[in-house]
């Protein structure tokens, strides 16, 4: 059976907003229909001393944890780290995944860290090396800690992620050196889906799976990626989840819109250093030729259709958007429910009792939120029409069926903000609000 897994999360050690406690999973992962979370930060020593009071195997030597009494929701030990290295005298860096199979790697990762004075006080440790020979070794030292622990590079087309436009690297193997060929799977990230992806060649041979890297189980936060994997419902053991990976068999990743993602556009926010109210977001073909904003003379953020753009013509390919590799796994698109509902009420806060209370309503007659993805619409207005509104209905059904967009896209930070029933064309946003620079409206 479809077993949902999301494993990238952080605690409240890692930075941001959330503070995350395992109880809350339980809340929330029935209702979004997730099976297994990461833990996030499990080699960070407080999180970690919260992880081993907290957490017991659902069978000895599974790799798969659950809090005592509590069957609905699993847990696999994971952290995120950043690695850096030098790359023709410059600093680079990226973010990975690890997911580990047990404590014990857990602990002799740790006394590695010691060895190469990484501090593990924080969520989300750094591991400094000087080039990409040296981080090769180091990821292949832990893998030599235990055979099933896995490294996954994360969100990377995001600017902090290996692909990003922050410190851009155009090979994998620029920054993995000889540990590349063990990359089995790579995390696409809130901005990025399997068609971005699929402009890269150097990702066509390499399995994609999704995680929505939350730092809270908020219902707009938790499950806003996810993946699945077919495994047995009831037995299933972390040393099959990585084998899915090893072995290509990703069932589907069920993908965050990426125009919403925080990355999508090229461009720099409101708010920011000599911005107040004014930003400027845009599409590849109209980013200024320099890459500097009007409005502050910095470099813009660049984002991830126009890197991946970028990436393509470096690998020698320059394919042309919508371009999809054969790969084996499907993918849909989700907008959370929670966010439909706080549209279709214009309030701002996902957070609201009222909007809260429709969710539920609409989830235990679904069984949980993912299911209003797979059912047919027909299906879903059955189930819904005795207890929700018409209005809400439509709105659900108009959105599935794509009549949606984000005004703006996300860029350089910000989300973006849905809009139902008007379509914008991603290729052909040109927006400075400073007037003098203004070409085209949004
Ligand atoms: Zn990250
Ligand atoms: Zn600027």
């Amino acid at each position: 059976m479809l077993i949902n897994i999301d494993l990238h999360y952080h605690s409240g050690y890692s930075g941001g907003v959330g503070q995350i406690n395992l109880t809350d999973f339980i809340e929330t992962g029935p209702k979004k229909g997730i099976n297994v979370f990461g833990t996030g930060d499990c080699l960070h020593e407080l999180w970690l001393e919260n992880l081993k009071n907290q957490l017991v195997e659902t069978q000895k030597d599974s790799g798969i944890f659950q809090l005592e009494k509590q069957k609905s929701v699993k847990f696999i030990l994971q952290t995120e780290l950043i690695f850096t290295c030098s790359l023709k005298n410059k600093r680079k860096s990226a973010h990975i995944v690890f997911l580990f199979p047990n404590f014990e790697s857990i602990s002799n990762t740790i006394r590695l860290f010691e060895l190469w004075n990484v501090k593990n006080t924080i969520g989300r440790p750094f591991v400094v090396c000087e080039d990409n020979e040296e981080v090769g070794n180091k990821i292949s030292e832990i893998l030599n800690i235990n055979e099933s622990i896995e490294f996954i590079p994360a969100h990377i087309m995001t600017p902090e992620g290996v692909f990003g436009s922050k410190n851009p690297i155009n090979y994998l193997e620029d920054f993995f050196g000889g540990i590349t060929d063990e990359i089995h799977v790579v995390e696409t990230g809130l901005s990025a889906d399997p068609i971005i992806l699929g402009l890269i060649p150097e990702l066509d041979k390499i399995g994609l799976i999704s995680n929505s890297d939350a730092h809270s189980t908020w219902l707009n936060r938790c499950g806003r990626e996810f993946t699945s994997l077919e495994l047995n419902k009831d037995q299933f053991t972390y040393f099959e989840i990585i084998e899915s990976f090893r072995s290509n068999s990703i069932i589907r990743t069920c993908e965050f819109n990426p125009t919403e993602g925080k990355f999508f556009l090229s461009g720099h926010r409101a708010g920011k250093e000599r911005h107040n109210n004014d930003y400027c977001v845009y599409s590849p073909k109209f980013t200024p030729k320099d890459k500097k904003c009007p409005i502050c003379g910095k470099k813009l953020t660049i984002g991830v259709l126009e890197r991946a753009l970028e990436l393509s013509k470096i690998q020698g390919a320059n394919r042309q958007y919508g371009f999809l590799p054969p790969k084996q796994q499907k993918f849909i698109h989700m907008v959370p429910l929670i966010e439909i509902l706080a549209y279709y009420y214009q309030i701002k806060s996902p957070k609201s009792k009222k909007i809260i209370n429709i969710y539920n309503k609409i989830v235990n007659l679904l069984g949980n939120e993912c299911e209003m993805w797979f059912l047919d619409n027909s299906i879903l207005e059955e189930k819904l029409s005795q207890e929700i509104s018409p209005e809400i209905i439509n709105l659900i059904k108009e959105i599935k069926n794509g009549n949606f967009s984000f005004s703006p896209i996300g860029f350089d930070g910000t989300y973006g903000k849905l809009v139902v029933g008007k379509k914008i064309d991603v290729f052909n946003v040109n927006f400075c609000s400073k007037k003098l620079f203004q070409k085209k409206l949004i």
